[in-house]
């Protein structure tokens, strides 16, 4: 552990005591902490106010029995949790993620990483997550549909459009959403903004779908002119996963002049010399809800090869980490900088391990943490808030570029912070302490309740 503060070091430890067992969420607050030592000698006023160690702590955790029906009439029981994790600078917002590995330990570490994330987008928008440990990969349309209305059932008693409004994660897209607001509509009588990533048929929002790869790569773009004067022109690139963010990042990086040549999925990798084709990605995935598998036998040249990891093995210059967290490690990061990657911007929440971000930073690699560059998807989300409130809707145009300019204008406030606080070019901590300042002059703004 890296703590020069005493102060810091004493607050990482209460976090240690009281949230023991919770690998993910410490491994999120101890990277917030060790960015914020140049904060704590500037700003005594928000030590003295208490801040960091209220927001090392949810404001509210709400964990419920998710029961629900199969299609052979038997009773199923699943866990769900809404982590309402800060509120000062809007109503909570983030997604759901449904995925047998959800527990309290993943939320609590999404739902702080997203507190910063919502702050960093200049939007009014507090952090929340929420989910539960259901596998909708073996289940039916129906059985999806009975357990995200029973999920919903309970949901609707704690958010609201200036309450707290949910929306997709990994295992949660438009599907999902359409089950959980139908319900939420109901049960209250109202049709208002309280879910994002609608479709497009009922409040949904135009470039939504698209947001989270889109955004990853405005940001990745801005940051290789900015700092390197280079684009994706030209560039070799390797996205990992096959979902929304992934699926959307290599459509983008594609349309800027790269190649993107691997994808995957939890199982395996595909590697296409020839440049991934994206509509067949698109039919495997969004169409069929398969397995990235088949991409190999159904395009001529494209080879699949078993266990998701191998993924970081593949030459590239432009790595898009966008599955899940902790998907590169140390020996993966190695591998990507023996390779000559030069930039990694992640898609996914917190990607790459402490370990891999250390190697990035030792070997001048360009590194956007995820709390910055997969922003554009919980940004658009508070677009169609916006649009939803005000019973209107822009144009793909439109939403797309004002993403474009949230994406830039994230960049720079990240880059600028790192700058002020001495540490140049370091987007991480240059993130995290853009994100904290806004949320923490709020919370402060706003005084303690006793
Ligand atoms: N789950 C996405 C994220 O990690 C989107 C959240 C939202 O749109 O509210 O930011």
């Amino acid at each position: 552990m890296s703590f020069q503060s005493q102060y810091l070091l004493s607050v990482y430890q209460a976090v240690c005591q009281r949230n023991a067992g919770e690998p993910e969420f410490l491994q999120a607050v101890q990277e917030v902490l060790e960015s914020l030592e140049p904060v704590v000698n500037k700003r005594p006023d928000l030590v003295k106010a208490g801040i960091i160690e209220r927001l090392v702590e949810p404001e509210r955790m709400i964990q419920f029995r998710v029961s629900w029906v199969d299609d052979k009439g038997e009773v199923r029981v699943n866990r769900g949790w809404r982590v309402q994790y800060n509120s000062a600078i809007g109503p909570y917002k983030g997604g759901l993620r449904l995925h047998p590995s959800v527990n309290a330990s993943i939320l609590k570490f999404l739902g702080f990483e997203q507190t910063f994330k919502n702050s960093l987008t200049g939007l009014p928008i507090g952090g929340a997550k929420g989910g539960a440990d259901f596998n909708s990969r073996d289940k039916s349309e129906g059985e999806v549909m009975r357990f995200c209305q029973s999920f919903a059932t309970e949901l609707t008693k704690h958010i609201g459009a200036d309450t707290d409004v949910p929306a997709g994660d990994i295992g949660v897209g438009p599907r999902e959403i359409g089950f959980m607001f139908g319900q939420y509509k109901r049960l209250s009588n109202e049709f208002t903004g309280t879910f994002t990533g609608k479709s497009l048929y009922s409040g949904g929002s135009w470039v939504r779908k698209e947001a989270t790869g889109y955004g990853l790569c405005y940001f990745a773009q801005e940051m290789l002119s900015h700092i390197k004067q280079d684009s994706f022109e030209g560039k070799t690139v390797v996205v990992s996963g096959s979902g929304n963010v992934a699926i959307y990042a290599s459509e983008k990086a594609a349309q800027l002049g790269a190649k993107v040549v691997a994808m995957s999925d939890s199982d395996g990798y595909i590697y296409d010399e020839n440049g991934i084709d994206l509509e067949v990605v698109k039919q495997i995935k969004e169409v069929e809800r398969g397995r990235i598998k088949s991409y190999a036998e159904r395009v001529p040249g494209a080879v699949y090869t078993p266990g998701c990891g191998e993924i970081w093995s593949v030459k590239c210059d432009v790595a898009l980490p966008c599955a899940t967290q902790n998907e590169i490690n140390g020996e993966q990061a190695q591998q990507l900088v023996n390779n000559g990657v030069s930039v990694v911007a992640e898609g996914a929440n917190m990607p790459c391990t402490p370990e891999a971000v250390e190697i990035f930073r030792a070997n001048h690699v360009l590194f956007s943490p995820g709390k910055a560059s997969n922003a554009g998807g919980v940004a658009v989300s508070s677009l169609e808030m916006c649009q939803n409130s005000m019973r209107y809707s822009w144009s793909f145009e439109e939403v797309d570029a004002k993403l474009k300019w949230i994406m830039a204008n994230i960049f720079h406030n990240a880059y600028q912070a790192s700058e002020e606080f001495d540490h140049k070019g370091d987007l991480v901590i240059g993130a995290n302490i853009a994100g904290f300042l806004k949320v923490a002059e709020a919370m402060k703004w706003q005084g303690v309740a006793y």
